[in-house]
């Protein structure tokens, strides 16, 4: 997963302040040196790391930490806030053409992920926001690129728009759109060529390209496993095109995330979606909030609540939201939880979401298999319900018969009870955030 160096780098620098009941410009002095090698080490662009530092430790010697109650977790509170606006703030939306079709023009260099994300963002406009894209292969230099598009095409039982390779692509694209037109397709996804470095001849082609399909979009997909190149290259495809958006891909790759943190300050283009794997189902629109929060340990718990809607129903989804809002988050409601976690994908990515469960050591390197969860279960069971609300009055004879009714140990049930308690701690943390900024779950992007 992107951002595990930088996240745990970080983790360990705030740690370090977070409960410090005065701190000192020193203190920020000291951490901020800290941050920023972070920031370096995780490949992030020289200058935005200067800069950025810059901004926080302005911020963080200022009257609003300083003479604070609790001036550790405000230095934490601006980090994120920073983080957050350097990675682009609010989430942006995508384009909506006040007549459709709405067009999007895929661009970026050869393999960073064009074709498969054209597919991706095809399946998403349609499973999330009911719309009916219609997918244009006009790249066509590349001897299997028309067929790996139609081939995507009829995995998503999708229409796929070809004139072969013969047809020039600016023409391709003119005669897609006049057909998405009169077939009432609302987005058009034009899948472009793209060479291993920039060349003129493409640009120029994309140039042409974009005069006659007027885009409403034009997203640069960007391979996030490039590190600092991808910066250079989202520079130039901006410079020469004007770039309206990025997608960044393969964030589930062994990246650093550098590239994440540089684009949007190096482009001022904002990152619109992620690529997070192979497959179809494989692509999130980008909230650099949540990201931020992820990257400082403190979970995405909106992330894993939308992961939920799909499937639990909405009245649960939202009664969780509420409760871990108002930190009246219980060990039953953990427990149902692990239930419907279980049907939300490999439980170590989910789990990792949840606002403190990537503090507890050893999380990251271990592999949560599905016979643990089960004895975490056994144990939230053998609990009465006065235990379940109130786990705060389980004493040494409980927590013996709570093991011996589980076929645990007293050790597990006190490990469970520790990670719970950190767990509930982080939830408080969360709950501390602006409330206006956490809202849209429904349409985040639209
Ligand atoms: P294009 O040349 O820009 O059209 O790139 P392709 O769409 O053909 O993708 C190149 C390779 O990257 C393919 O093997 C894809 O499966 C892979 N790929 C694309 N997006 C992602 C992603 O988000 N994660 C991972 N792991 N692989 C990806
Ligand atoms: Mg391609």
């Amino acid at each position: 997963m992107a951002f595990e160096g930088l996240s745990e780098h970080l983790q360990r620098v705030m740690s370090k302040i977070r409960g410090k009941g005065k701190v000192t410009e020193a203190d920020v002095k000291e951490m901020m040196r800290e941050v920023r090698l972070a920031l370096l080490e995780a490949d992030v662009n020289f200058k935005v790391v200067k800069d950025f530092v810059k901004r926080v430790s302005e911020r963080a010697v200022g009257q609003e930490v300083l003479k604070s109650l609790t001036p550790g977790q405000q230095v934490i509170k601006v980090v994120k806030e920073e983080l957050t606006e350097l990675m682009g703030g609010e989430q942006s939306k995508i384009a909506v053409a006040s007549r459709p079709p709405t067009v999007i023009m895929m661009v970026g260099l050869q393999g960073a992920g064009k074709t498969t994300t054209t597919g991706k963002l095809a399946n998403l406009l349609r499973k999330r926001y009911n719309r009916k894209p219609l997918l244009v292969a006009a790249d066509i230099y590349r001897p299997a690129a028309i067929k790996q598009l139609e081939t995507l095409g009829k995995q998503l039982n999708m229409p796929v728009f070809s004139l072969g390779d013969q047809v020039s692509p600016v023409e391709i694209a003119k005669q897609a759109i006049e057909k998405a037109k009169e077939e009432h397709h609302d987005y058009v996804l034009i899948d472009t060529a793209g060479r291993l470095h920039i060349d003129e001849a493409l640009m120029d082609e994309l140039k042409q390209m974009k005069e006659v399909a007027k885009p409403d979009e034009i997203f640069l997909v960007v391979d996030a496993m490039t590190g600092q190149d991808a910066v250079n290259v989202a520079q130039s495809f901006h410079e020469q095109l004007g770039i309206t958006g990025v997608i960044l891909t393969k964030l589930d790759g062994d990246t650093r995330g550098g590239a994440a943190l540089s684009i949007r300050a190096v482009t001022n283009t904002p990152i619109k979606f992620v690529g997070m794997g192979e497959k179809l189902d494989a692509l999130e629109p980008f909230h650099p909030e949540r990201m931020a929060s992820r990257i400082l340990g403190m979970g995405d718990v909106l992330t894993l609540i939308e992961k939920a809607q799909a499937a639990v129903d909405e009245e649960k989804a939202k009664e969780l939201e509420q409760k871990i809002r108002t930190a009246t988050f219980t060990l039953d409601d953990f427990l149902e939880q692990l239930g419907q976690v279980r049907k939300l994908g490999p439980l170590d990515e989910i789990l990792k979401m949840l606002p403190g469960f990537n503090k507890i050591k050893g999380l990251n390197n271990l592999q949560i298999d599905e016979k643990q969860i089960s004895r975490v279960e056994a144990i939230i069971r053998s609990m009465t319900k006065e235990e379940k609300m109130h786990p705060e009055i389980i004493n040494g004879s409980r927590k013996k018969r709570i093991a011996k009714g589980s076929g645990t140990s007293v050790q597990e049930v006190n490990r469970l009870l520790k990670q719970f308690d950190e767990m509930k701690k982080m939830m408080k943390m969360m709950t501390n955030m602006p409330k206006g900024k956490k809202r849209g779950l429904k349409f985040p992007f639209m």
